[in-house]
């Protein structure tokens, strides 16, 4: 909750006017307690969980020649049923794993410190904590991930999220409760390391999960601008390692693709998108 009761109170605490975005803010949570602005996330998480695979959707039931282009796997046609039926197994681990992590976990974002009041971060300054989450929450998930895939957490835990060999968008947070705790602590590592405000932390969930939802989608289109990110891996290169399944040596990382290049796991992925390049180049020439 703001500790201003009027926007003159927050402008002379401030010490300037505030801004359009400050205003909004103060309008909006000045008599919310913290803890409800913190729940917020839990239904950003629902909300773009349930609205960003639908164009995915549509492109998976629409398929033609044309589509199938794109489609990593062509081979692979998910129904309208496959996909309600793997919505409604996640919103069970939403109601099971996502909501009490969210209510546990209020009081570790109290003790670092997000802060709710004003001034806002400037664009810059969220621009950059994000980033550096990403590259935490990377570096967290290569290795947390890579010990799912030992024998023991495969078996128990890992193998709930690969039992999509070709993965779709809605797929993307499928995954045992357990799983969804344990690389939940990398997405957290970040906002522990660098606290800032709480629209940075909203706006870093929501961005880690479009960014999940793209790697899972099963398309690679071509003229996506997620190319254009040095090091970014993307939907090939994670459905690379959902492809090859439980043996799956290879694409650990979550986003970028340095971790896989720098501890060598990333040969397999390497060498099959040689011949994969190969094939298509010989089909273009006939
Ligand atoms: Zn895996
Ligand atoms: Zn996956």
């Amino acid at each position: 909750m703001l500790p201003y009761q009027t926007l003159q109170e927050a402008e002379i605490s401030v010490g300037r006017n505030l801004t359009f975005g400050e205003a909004l803010w103060f309008n909006y949570s000045a008599r919310k307690s913290d803890y409800v602005l913190y729940c917020h996330n839990t239904f950003f998480l629902f909300i773009f969980y349930t609205v960003l695979p639908l164009p995915y959707v549509i492109v998976e039931l629409m398929r033609s020649k044309k589509i199938d282009e794109f489609k990593i796997q062509p081979k692979i046609k998910n129904s309208m049923s496959d996909i309600i039926d793997c919505y409604r197994k996640v919103i069970l681990t939403f109601v099971f794993a996502v909501g009490p992590l969210q209510i546990f976990s209020y009081p570790l974002i109290q003790i670092i410190g997000i802060r709710t009041s004003l001034p806002l971060p400037s664009g810059w300054e969220m621009f950059c904590q994000i980033l550096v989450y990403f590259v935490i929450e990377d570096y967290a998930n290569y290795w947390l991930h890579r010990l799912l895939h030992c024998k023991w957490g495969y078996e128990n835990i890992h193998k709930v999220h690969h039992e999509y060999t070709a993965p779709i968008g809605f797929a993307a947070p499928y995954a045992h409760w357990a799983e969804i705790i344990i690389l939940g602590l990398a997405s957290f590592l970040g906002p522990v390391i660098v606290p800032g405000h709480m629209i940075t932390f909203w706006l870093w969930f929501i961005l880690r999960q479009m960014e999940a939802i793209e790697t899972h989608s099963g398309y690679d289109f071509p003229w996506s601008p997620l190319k254009y990110i040095p090091f970014y891996g993307g939907s090939h290169f994670h459905d690379y390692h959902h492809y090859v399944g439980g043996k799956s040596h290879s694409n650990f990382a979550s986003v970028f693709t340095y971790c896989d290049s720098i501890y060598g796991t990333n040969k397999g992925y390497r060498y099959k998108k040689e011949v994969f390049e190969k094939t298509r180049e010989k089909l273009k020439g006939m």
